[in-house]
């Protein structure tokens, strides 16, 4: 169901259609397939709300965000089999992903606390210059079928915090979750037209949105070809934008890096979601003259991955999102065999009963990786690892660098001053030290080059719902 003025509603055409099980392709639901008028009237409720919403103390409105976070821990069981029912990551992953929403909303319903204004010297003895920070206005929020929950809260707080009004549209693969966690803003009491979901075309839906000049802003986290197409069309009203694009992640691992950690974060990057994350690892950089014993010591911790459904607790790969995704994994391996890279683990779907009806692919590990390949420049989005080799630091770096993603990057060594030196070089929004898990809800997530424009998480987050006004004060003294 949609809700659009703190009311629950179905599509104003009556449509609606399935959401489906990726593990067992079950039909869980049929909801409501909302379009261009159900967008318009859910940024009617959020501009309708603006006004007394963005008086509220700060105080007030974090009261909302940190009674809702304090419920999604309370009944983390329950989104979180939501979350796998619908999308497919194992339930440990989705109990993990649920903590980490209801981080973000605690994380800003203090950080709202803290939105300050300057006063700035003049340099006139009778005027005074002032600075207020103030809401942007109604907020446009789309996000992925691969968080679901993450990523909309990682919008929805900051944006809340901040005085804004929201108009959410989740992916049409996953609105469950979107759903129950409106219902835990319903039952908080969130005044009315404040928090509005609309699911179902996303083009119409889109499309009220870019043409609407009430919305003053527009936070899309997807892939890099929806989110140009929406930064061209929000430039027609002059929307801020926030654009959380896709990802290229290399992962470097240095002679000197302690072996069997690197491995364990591959396999923390690369298999977490069947590698269907933005930040998770894409290629695998290995020097050469440990590249052979790295290889072993990662397919031996590979028998610890399980593939299956997600709500099975002793599974650790769940099944792709759909068909088309296990399709475009089998030919980026296709691709890099026919080019002379060799399969050493994996390499096909699972055989049984359990999987005939999931989209199950194995965790595969390819060894001879080359850039000719087309894993080496597009995002697989599924549990393959391409294992590259190179020779020296500087070797690394440009490979590294040579893509036009700029997400997440990762390396693992003991050398401080390569830490820096690496760092420092990596064109990359996020840089993982010998750590595979970076994200969390006090820093700034977001990339560089065609991997997206602004940050989300910690106090960085909150600038992109916020405008300065400029007070210019002339005073009779
Ligand atoms: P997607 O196809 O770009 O879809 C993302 C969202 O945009 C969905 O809600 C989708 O709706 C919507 N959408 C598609 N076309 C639209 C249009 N014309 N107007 C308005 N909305 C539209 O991406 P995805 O396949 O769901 O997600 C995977 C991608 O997201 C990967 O590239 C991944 O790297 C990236 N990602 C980035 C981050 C980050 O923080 N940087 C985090 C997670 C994922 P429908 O589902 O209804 O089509």
């Amino acid at each position: 169901m949609q809700y659009i003025n703190g009311e629950w509603c179905q599509a104003t055409t009556g449509k609606t259609y399935p959401v489906y099980n990726p593990a067992t392709g079950e039909v869980i639901e049929q909801i409501a397939r909302g379009g261009k008028e159900e967008g318009n009237l859910a940024i009617d409720a959020a501009k309708n709300a603006l006004p007394s919403w963005s008086k509220k103390t700060a105080k007030e409105r974090a009261f909302y965000l940190k009674t809702v976070s304090e419920k999604l821990r309370e009944r983390i069981d329950h989104l979180a089999t939501i979350i796998t029912t619908e999308m497919g990551k194992p339930i440990a992953e989705a109990k993990g992903e649920v903590n980490l929403a209801a981080d973000y909303l605690e994380w800003y319903a203090e950080e709202g606390k803290r939105i300050y204004g300057d006063t700035i010297p003049s340099s006139s003895e009778t005027k005074r210059i002032i600075v207020l920070r103030q809401p942007v206005g109604v907020v446009a929020a789309i996000t992925p079928w691969n968080f679901p929950i993450a990523m909309l809260a990682r919008k929805i707080a900051p944006a809340l915090a901040a005085g804004c009004t929201v108009v959410l549209k989740p992916a049409e693969s996953t609105p469950l979750t979107a759903i129950e966690v409106m219902k835990i803003f319903h039952e908080v009491g969130l005044p009315k037209g404040v928090l509005n979901l609309v699911h179902g075309e996303a083009a119409p839906i889109g499309e009220a949105m870019m043409e609407r000049q009430e919305v003053r802003k527009i936070t899309f986290t997807g892939s890099t070809k929806v989110g140009k197409e929406l930064a061209a069309k929000a430039a027609a009203t002059m929307k801020k934008i926030s654009m959380e694009l896709g990802g290229h992640a290399p992962f470097i691992i240095f002679e000197d890096a302690d072996l069997e950690k690197a491995a364990e974060g591959v396999i923390a990057s690369k298999f977490r979601n069947a590698g269907q994350t933005c930040i998770c690892t894409n290629r695998i950089y290995v020097q050469r003259t440990i590249a052979e014993r790295f290889s072993e010591i990662l397919v031996t911790k590979m028998d610890k991955l399980v593939v299956g459904n997600g709500l099975q607790p002793e599974v650790t790969i769940g099944p792709l999102i759909n068909e088309a995704a296990v399709a475009k994994t089998e030919d980026h391996i296709s691709d890099s065999v026919k080019k002379g890279a060799k399969v050493v683990y994996g390499g096909k779907k699972p055989t049984g009963e359990v999987y005939k009806k999931g989209h199950f692919y194995e965790p595969t590990i390819l060894l001879h990786a080359t850039h000719e390949m087309k894993i080496a420049t597009e995002e697989t989005f599924g549990p393959v690892a391409p294992i590259f080799e190179f020779d020296t630091e500087e070797e690394a770096l440009q490979f590294a660098n040579d893509t036009s993603y700029g997400l997440a990057a990762y390396f693992y060594t003991k050398d401080v001053s390569r830490v820096f030196r690496m760092s420092e070089k990596l064109e990359y929004g996020i840089i993982g030290i010998n750590d595979p898990v970076p994200t969390t809800a006090q820093a700034p997530f977001g990339g560089v080059k065609e991997s997206g424009v602004g940050r989300e998480g910690g106090r960085y987050g909150l600038e992109d719902y916020l405008e300065y006004k400029f007070l210019s004060l002339e005073l009779e003294l």
